[in-house]
């Protein structure tokens, strides 16, 4: 693998083989993370990198793109088969681009949008300060009960009756908890305001029909196709059919050029193995060993956020270990187990610093890992933030990470 590239460009090479053997040889716990299939990376990487194909199937800018054509159309057709949804466009970079499609085919700048507040578990693209939807738009946000973590629908609705938006989004980054997509729809309706449903995460889940899907709900659907989905790095959007024309030209020509269709033919793979019995059981088991490893966590006194999980990802908050997100991190990235610092609700620190880690357990279960290798992590994870600095304790740590990876060895070299 990558023979030309040693020879071409041995720096980058080189860089490559390191991130391969990182991934290889490290606990990824990072809950947006994954590994894709080799069909799915043989087909981003092939030839279709070439060829400009701006436009849709039947109606392209550029010739040459009947079996380009082809491509999407196929990827369409089991994405709609896949959620059940209505309109289907897959050309979308990226979930921030999703979004963005669907903010600048609705609204005008100033406009009110309402989103879940980034410290509750919304994403930045979700009318935070320091991005564009934050900025261009006027954003409200609603939050989580202090009390027991989750949406707080009457908040909700308070905020939604106060500030009309124009569009209100679910969905989140680090909210472990089911996503009630019909009583969203009930109060945008109510304030006739649009819904869009943000799916970036857990789009694995409603694939398998193990969350609730936002059809027929939503009036609009953004997802990632590389988190929980574990496809190739990208975006795509769902709506109803009447949006359809809406949403098609505001991602091309209203803020893409030409499609990525190496990325297109890699998320039909990706759809397609996810409409497979397999994935489902995929899917089941990567919950499993979320609400597992939780679990193990509680029973060794760490307090997870809304005292479990319904999906793939949870929160810790670290405080009664007295530590910070962010030396979590840094301590457990030191042998081997890779997670994020966090924030979490109502969290006194800055983002910086935090007081939590947010934990997913999608790559761990594409390896193979179950029950057994749960009980490993919890205990590794919890002898090393119980004896930070430890030099000894970090090098037992770092031993039973290595053997653990070793015993779940990933397809490339
Ligand atoms: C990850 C994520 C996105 C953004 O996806 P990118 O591909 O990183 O731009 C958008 N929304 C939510 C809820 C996410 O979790």
């Amino acid at each position: 693998m990558l023979k030309t590239l040693s020879q071409v460009d041995p720096e980058i090479y080189n860089w490559i083989k390191k991130e391969e053997e990182r991934e290889k040889s490290n606990l990824i716990l990072i809950a947006s993370e994954n590994y894709t299939s080799p069909a799915v990376r043989e087909a981003q990487g092939s030839v279709l990198t070439h060829k400009y194909a701006e436009g849709y199937p039947g109606r392209r800018y550029y010739g040459g793109c009947e079996f380009i054509d082809e491509i999407e159309k196929l990827a369409i057709k089991r994405a709609k088969e896949l959620f059940s949804a209505p309109h289907v466009n897959v050309q979308p970079h990226s979930g921030s681009q999703a979004n963005m499609a669907i903010y600048l085919a609705l609204l005008k700048p100033g406009d009110v949008i309402l989103g879940m507040d980034i410290s509750s578990g919304g994403h930045l693209t979700h009318g935070h300060k320091i991005n564009f939807s934050g900025t261009l738009f006027t954003p409200v946000y609603y939050g989580v009960d202090p009390k027991k973590e989750e949406i707080d629908f009457n908040e909700v609705e308070d905020k939604a009756i106060k500030h009309k938006p124009k569009i209100i989004i679910c969905g989140a980054s680090s909210y472990p908890k089911i996503i009630d997509f019909k009583t969203f729809r009930e109060i945008a309706e109510r304030v006739g305001a649009y819904l869009l449903a943000d799916i970036a995460h857990i789009a694995g889940e409603v694939a398998a029909g193990l969350h609730p899907s936002p059809f027929p709900h939503a009036h609009f659907v953004t997802s990632t196709t590389h988190k929980t989905l574990r496809g190739p790095r990208g975006g795509i959007i769902m709506c109803q059919k009447e949006f359809a024309s809406i949403v098609d030209q505001s991602v091309f020509p209203g803020i893409q050029g030409g499609p990525l269709m190496h990325v297109i033919a890699a998320k039909a793979v990706c759809f397609k193995e996810a409409l497979q019995p397999e994935f489902k059981e995929y899917q089941k088991r990567v919950i499993q060993n979320a609400k597992r490893l939780a679990n193990l966590l509680k029973e060794k006194g760490y307090r997870i956020v809304s005292g479990g999980t319904d999906t793939h990802l949870f929160l810790v908050d670290l405080r009664n270990k007295g530590l910070t997100g962010k030396q979590a991190e840094d301590l457990l990235g030191k042998v081997g187990i890779s997670v994020n610092k966090n924030v979490i609700p109502y969290d006194p620190l800055p983002p910086a610093q935090t007081s939590g880690i947010r934990i997913g357990t999608p790559a761990i279960t594409t390896r193979g890992m179950g029950e057994e290798e749960m009980e490993v992590i919890a205990k590794l994870i919890d002898m090393v933030l119980s004896h930070p600095g430890d030099e000894r304790i970090m090098e037992m740590a770092r031993k039973e990470v290595k053997e653990l990876c070793e015993r779940f060895p990933l397809y490339f070299s």
